[in-house]
C-alpha cells in the first residue's frame, strides 16, 4: 500500500472510530545502570561502560538500583497509579544481538504501578483523560549500527557493530489503556498525551526526556472499529516514534491506511510498522501474532520489590506542582491564550521561558525570542529548543540589551546567531562583531542631516505635512549606519529637525 492509496482523513472518520494505545519508554537519568554499577553517561566510546553483569557473563549477579525504583514510584504516583505493595522482575526471553543476556529483565504481570490516568489539555482548552494501564521497570538493550547499507537498516548492510553501553540503562515503560472516544482528535490526543507526559517526567526530575536523543520513545498502536461497534479491530504498532509531531502524523497516517484497507474489503495485518519522517508514512515491519510467547518467568536472581507505604507516602508528599497546574498558573501570569500556551508546551519551551524570566527578562521578551528566532533555528536544525547551544541567561542578556536600547531587533538576531555559532556570550558577540546600536546622538544627528540634504524633495514633502514620507529618510539613515541605529529615535530626530510634529 502506498501513500496514494489512502482514504481521506474526513472519510475515514466518517465511517470508523479510532482506538489507540500508546506505549512510552522513558530512559531514567540515574547515574548508574538498573542492575549494575556501570555509568550511564552518553557519548562514551563504544563498550567502555560495561561489566560482567550487563554483558550477561556467567556467574554475574544483578542488584536493583534503588534510585531507579524510586523514580518508577514517583512516575506512578504522578500518573495517579496504585503502587504495588510487592512486585517482582521477570525475564522476557528472546534472542537479539543487542541483548547479551538473551533475555530482558522486565516486569510482566506484577508491574510496580498500575491503574492510573493523565489528564491532557487539547489546543482549545478541552481536557481529555487518558487512562494508564501500567508503568513498569525494565532495562534498555544495547545499540546496533548497521554499516554499508543505504538506509542504516540491516538489509543491504555489509556488517553490524554492537555497543553495549546502553544495555542495562533503566527504562520505565508506560502503557495506556485503549484510548477511545477521541474521534477525529485522536492524533491530537496522542500528541498532547506524549507532550504532557514529557513535561511530567521533566518536572519529576527523573529524566531529561529528550525525544531527539532517544531518552523518550513512543510506540503508537492503532486500530479502527466501525462507528457504533464495540469490537476492536486489528491493531498496528508503529515503533519508536521520536517527536511529538511524528506521534501525531503517525496516528493520522495509520487511521487513513487502516480505513483504506478496511473499506476495500481487506484485512489489517497485525504487525509492527516503521515511521518515516520525510513523508509521514509508515511501512510494514515484522508480523506480530498473538501467539508470540516470551516465556516470561520471575527473575530468580533479584529479590522482590516491596516499597513500604511510609516511603510511598513520603514520595507522594514530595511531588512537585504538576505541569498542567503550573502551566495554568503561568498562563495567567503571562496573560496569554490557551493556544499560545499549547504552542509553548509543544515547542518544549515552558521551562526555558521560566528560566529566562528568572534570569531577569520580562515574560513577553522571553517568549518572543524562544518562540520566534530560536524556534525557527531549532526547526531548521531539526533539534529541540533545549538542545540549542544558547542558555536562558544568554537570552535574558539579549533581551536586556534590547530593553536598554543597545541593540535593536535586527542586531539582537545577529547576536543570537553569534552565540549559536559558538562565538561566546552575547556581550562577547556584540563586542567582536561590533553590533552596538549607534546611540551617539552626534553621529546620529550627522547621518540624519546628510539624509535630509541628499533627499531634499522628500524632506520638503515632510515639511509640507506628509509625515508618512519620513519612512524613506529613516531607511536612508539605517542604510548609512548599516542597520545599527535605533529606527524610532532616527524618526524622532528627522521630524524634530524638519520642525514637524510626529
Ligand atoms: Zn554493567
Amino acid at each position: 500500500m502506498t501513500v496514494t492509496d489512502l482514504v481521506s482523513y474526513e472519510d475515514a472518520l466518517a465511517t470508523y472510530e479510532p482506538v489507540m494505545g500508546l506505549e512510552v519508554h522513558v530512559e531514567l537519568g540515574t547515574k548508574t545502570k538498573m542492575f549494575c554499577g556501570c555509568s550511564t553517561t552518553l557519548g562514551a566510546d563504544a563498550n567502555t561502560q560495561t561489566c560482567p553483569t550487563c554483558l550477561g557473563l556467567p556467574g554475574s549477579l544483578p542488584v536493583v538500583n534503588a534510585t531507579g525504583v524510586e523514580s518508577a514510584i514517583k512516575i506512578g504516583l504522578a500518573l495517579n497509579c496504585s503502587i504495588a505493595e510487592w512486585c517482582r522482575f521477570a525475564r522476557k526471553n528472546y534472542f537479539y544481538p543487542d541483548m547479551p543476556k538473551n533475555f530482558q529483565t522486565s516486569q510482566y504481570d506484577e508491574p510496580i504501578a498500575f491503574d492510573g490516568y493523565l489528564d491532557v489539555q487539547l489546543e482549545d482548552g478541552e481536557v481529555f483523560r487518558v487512562e494508564i494501564e501500567r508503568a513498569h521497570m525494565e532495562e534498555d538493550t544495547g545499540k546496533s549500527t548497521h554499516v554499508g547499507g543505504a538506509t542504516g537498516r540491516i538489509h543491504g548492510a555489509s556488517h553490524s557493530l554492537l555497543d553495549y553501553n546502553r544495555a542495562g540503562i533503566p527504562l520505565i515503560e508506560i502503557v495506556t489503556k485503549p484510548i477511545k472516544g477521541a474521534g477525529e482528535r485522536a492524533p491530537e490526543v496522542a500528541k498532547a498525551y506524549v507532550a504532557e507526559l514529557r513535561e511530567l517526567i521533566k518536572a519529576l526530575g527523573v529524566s531529561e526526556a529528550r525525544m531527539e536523543m532517544g531518552q523518550m520513545r513512543c510506540d503508537v498502536n492503532l486500530s479502527l472499529m466501525p462507528k457504533g461497534s464495540e469490537t476492536f479491530g486489528t491493531r498496528s504498532e508503529t515503533k519508536n516514534v521520536n517527536s511529538l509531531r511524528s506521534v501525531e502524523r503517525a496516528a493520522r497516517f495509520e487511521i487513513q491506511r487502516h480505513a483504506a484497507v478496511l473499506s476495500s474489503g481487506g484485512t489489517v495485518v497485525q504487525e509492527t510498522r516503521h515511521f518515516h519522517e520525510d513523508d509521514g508514512s509508515t511501512t510494514a515491519g515484522r508480523i506480530k501474532d498473538n501467539a508470540e510467547d516470551y516465556r516470561y518467568f520471575p527473575e530468580p536472581d533479584l529479590v522482590p520489590v516491596a516499597p513500604s507505604r511510609e516511603w510511598v507516602e513520603e514520595l507522594r508528599k514530595g511531588l512537585p506542582e504538576l505541569p498542567r497546574v503550573r502551566r495554568n498558573r503561568l498562563r495567567e501570569e503571562w496573560g496569554i491564550s490557551e493556544h499560545d500556551m499549547q504552542s509553548i508546551l509543544n515547542a518544549g519551551a515552558v521551562d526555558l521561558i521560566v528560566a529566562t524570566t528568572e534570569a531577569g527578562a520580562d515574560a513577553a521578551s522571553a517568549r518572543k525570542w524562544w518562540m520566534g528566532e530560536l524556534a525557527r533555528r531549532a526547526n531548521e536544525d531539526g533539534v529541540e529548543l533545549a538542545a540549542l547551544p544558547i542558555t536562558p541567561v544568554d537570552v535574558a542578556r539579549v533581551a536586556a540589551l534590547v530593553a536598554e536600547g543597545s541593540l535593536n531587533d535586527k542586531l539582537a538576531r545577529q547576536t543570537i546567531e553569534g552565540v549559536l555559532a559558538g562565538e561566546g556570550t552575547p556581550d562577547e558577540v556584540v563586542d567582536k562583531r561590533g553590533l552596538k546600536v549607534v546611540s551617539d546622538e552626534g553621529a546620529l544627528g550627522k547621518a540624519v542631516d546628510e539624509a535630509i540634504e541628499s533627499n531634499a524633495a522628500i524632506a520638503d514633502k515632510i515639511r509640507g505635512g506628509k509625515v508618512a514620507a519620513a519612512g524613506a529618510l529613516v531607511g536612508a539613515v539605517m542604510k548609512a549606519t548599516r542597520g545599527q541605529a535605533d529606527a524610532a529615535r532616527v524618526r524622532e530626530l528627522i521630524l524634530e529637525k524638519l520642525g514637524v510634529e510626529g
